[in-house]
């Protein structure tokens, strides 16, 4: 008997708690399920992430308008993924703001990532049925956007930082409080999901530059909101370390020209003493190990998970 596929068997509710971080910049975390956020403007709110489906998001807002009641204008999407974008028709935002890349993967790849990611989570998908289609954004840019909050609240500033987590990821970053939502890009104390990066990429040039903000909050994909310098680096370096072991271990075993099943086995033996107690490891290790295989034997833009290849590269490797 294996391990039960990805996180289907994991049904307990997670607590959920809104912190206030500085004025009208607000996180809601969830002990390891996806963060979301909202920064306000003069009279208008912005929106980070938009949750896996209607009734999840409106759960979201429900506890947000027990600190502001002002209307959502953006929803701005760190990235496709299928948890953090279909939940966006509850928000009623006027514009809803990608990236340019993440743009091509929703059309390229969304259908087939929300068929995976629902069998791999369901408990983030409540009420799946009211999800009326793919999430498209109404405004996209490449490298940078910056959104005016009025008043003296200064701008949030959205910046593409180079391929991670997927090839779109943004962040969304308040110079006045010094608040950085970084999507996927980070991690605190959360397994890190790598199926659709770009591990090299992430590990350097990415999250240098995620670092060079010198965040003094810095709400991470999943896990803890981590506050003060010392925090948002460690942060930061976690999710390197991570990153870092699956290169290493993966590419021992690629270059001696063993096989994936020993790359796995090898990787989950060097992390396991370190990261296997946070959530989502073993649902997340043999998707990653699959993609950092990929990357070694040369294939550039990752291969889209669908229904059916989860369960090969599951039954292959963790079962
Ligand atoms: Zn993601």
């Amino acid at each position: 008997m294996g391990k039960p596929f990805a996180s289907s068997a994991d049904l307990g509710e997670k607590t959920e708690t809104l912190e206030t971080l500085a004025e009208g910049v607000h996180a809601l975390t969830a002990e390891g399920d996806p963060n979301v956020g909202a920064v306000e403007g003069e009279d208008f709110l912005v929106c980070i992430e938009a949750r896996a489906t209607p009734a999840a998001g409106r759960a979201w807002l429900d506890k947000l308008r027990t600190v502001t009641d002002k209307p959502v204008k953006y929803l701005v999407l760190t990235h496709y993924h299928a948890v953090r974008v279909l939940g966006a028709a509850a928000f009623g935002a006027e514009e809803i703001i990608a990236s340019d890349a993440t743009k091509r993967l929703i059309n390229e790849r969304g259908r087939q990532d929300w068929d995976s990611e629902y069998g791999r989570m369901p408990r983030l998908f409540k009420d799946p049925d009211e999800i009326r289609g793919l999430t498209h954004p109404t405004r996209t840019f490449a490298d940078r956007l910056d959104i005016p909050l009025g008043g003296d609240r200064g701008n949030l500033e959205l910046h593409f930082c180079g391929r991670g987590h997927t090839a779109g990821d943004i962040v969304a970053w308040h110079p006045k409080s010094k608040t950085l939502y970084a999507g996927d890009l980070v991690e605190a104390e959360a397994a890190l999901y790598t199926g659709d990066a770009f591990h090299f990429d992430w590990a350097g040039d990415t999250l240098d530059r995620v670092k060079a903000f010198r965040s003094e909050n810095l709400i991470g994909g999943r896990g803890a909101v981590a506050r003060g310098t010392q925090a948002t680096d460690a942060a930061i370096e976690q999710t390197r370390e991570f990153l870092k072991g699956m290169l290493d271990n993966v590419g021992d075993v690629h270059k001696r020209g063993g096989t994936l099943k020993e790359a796995f086995e090898k990787t989950h033996a060097a992390l396991a003493p370190k990261f296997g107690r946070w959530p989502i490891f073993e649902h997340c290790l043999p998707f990653d190990v699959q993609r950092v295989w990929d990357e070694y034997e040369g294939t550039d833009w990752p291969r889209i998970w669908t229904m059916e290849r989860d369960r090969e590269v599951w039954a292959q490797l963790q079962d």
